[in-house]
């Protein structure tokens, strides 16, 4: 928690900051709900959830003119934890079964994917699997470097094909490679070009496909830059309609004020942030908690 709090709050614009200076004032004008309004649709919390949230906050706070600060940061917390939604299933399935958890990662290039796939090794390799990871973004021989180069600091093998080798024969291979390994988990880097949509949708589709003639598919993540705004969620409605996600992993949250994006894209989406980038360090991921992250605003 403190990590996730210093992390978040590594900008001058900070939501939390921009919070708790309202709650902090003594009088609750009109001026006071405007601001506020502001900085939560700043911080790409959404039109939506913004008015929600500030009906619910007027209402329960009832106030008239004095704010008791202390009082309206809990109502606050609960309002955001809310909203945030605490009941999603956020683990992720990395259990093997009679053949490795297949985890394919998805998602735009530049997002941060194959970052995602290094720290995820990572975590997996701190809880003792055994991994290996599939270098599937054929298009740019620079991205299996990339992954290999995370596959080695991390200590797990990587599989890749030539450049411009066929996505789906690649992620195949490594999947029989996990298996005839009997490896825990095989996590699968993908290529994200998005000019034409139907290239996408025939190239995500077919690498899913044919993984699963060898194992099921436990988990689709679908990695998402947290500073992106609108233009992410876009990019997230896309890949969605392509492929059933089943987590998002939301990137650079450090130094962003854009946390609000959180409940955007589970609304959107109906899939929940499972885990968040919180820098470029190995070991800057963290499953995402409710409560935890509103705490780590609003502290
Ligand atoms: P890909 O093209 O989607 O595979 O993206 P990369 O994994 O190559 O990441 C793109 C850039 O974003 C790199 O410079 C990463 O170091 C950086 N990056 C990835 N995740 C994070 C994060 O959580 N925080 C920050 N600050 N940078 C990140």
């Amino acid at each position: 928690l403190a990590r996730l709090r210093q992390r978040l709050a590594g900008s001058d614009n900070a939501l939390s900051r921009g919070l708790l200076a309202l709650l902090s004032r003594d009088r609750i004008d009109e001026e006071t709900w405007e601001d506020f309004e502001d900085t939560l649709l700043t911080s790409d919390l959404g039109v939506g959830p913004t008015t929600e949230l500030v009906e619910a906050l007027r209402s329960r706070l009832r106030v008239d003119g004095v704010a008791d600060s202390a009082q309206a940061r809990a109502v606050l917390r609960e309002e955001m934890v809310r909203l945030v939604d605490p009941t999603l299933d956020r683990s992720l399935n990395t259990q093997r079964t009679d053949t490795p958890a297949v985890v394919l990662v998805v998602g735009v290039n530049g997002t941060g994917k194959t970052t995602t796939v290094g720290k995820l090794a990572r975590v997996l390799v701190a809880e003792d699997k055994d991994v290996l990871l599939g270098a599937a973004d054929t298009f740019r021989a620079a991205a299996a470097d990339q992954l290999e180069t995370w596959g080695s600091r991390v200590g797990v093998p990587t599989v890749r094909g030539a450049e411009g080798a066929d996505p789906a024969s690649v992620a195949f291979e490594a999947v029989r490679a996990g298996i005839e390994g009997e490896v825990d988990v095989v996590l699968i880097d993908t290529a994200g070009r998005l000019h034409t949509k139907t290239g996408l949708m025939d190239e995500l589709g077919k690498v899913k496909r044919v993984v699963e003639k060898k194992a099921p598919v436990s988990e689709v993540l679908l990695v998402l830059d947290a500073t992106t705004g609108q233009n992410g969620l876009t990019q997230a409605r896309i890949f969605a309609e392509v492929v059933q996600v089943t987590g998002i992993v939301l990137t650079k949250l450090d130094g962003s004020a854009k946390g609000g994006i959180v409940v955007q894209v589970q609304r959107e989406l109906g899939v929940p942030v499972k885990l968040i980038g919180l820098g470029e360090g190995v070991d800057d991921l963290a499953p995402f908690d409710a409560e935890v992250f509103v705490d780590a605003l609003l502290d």
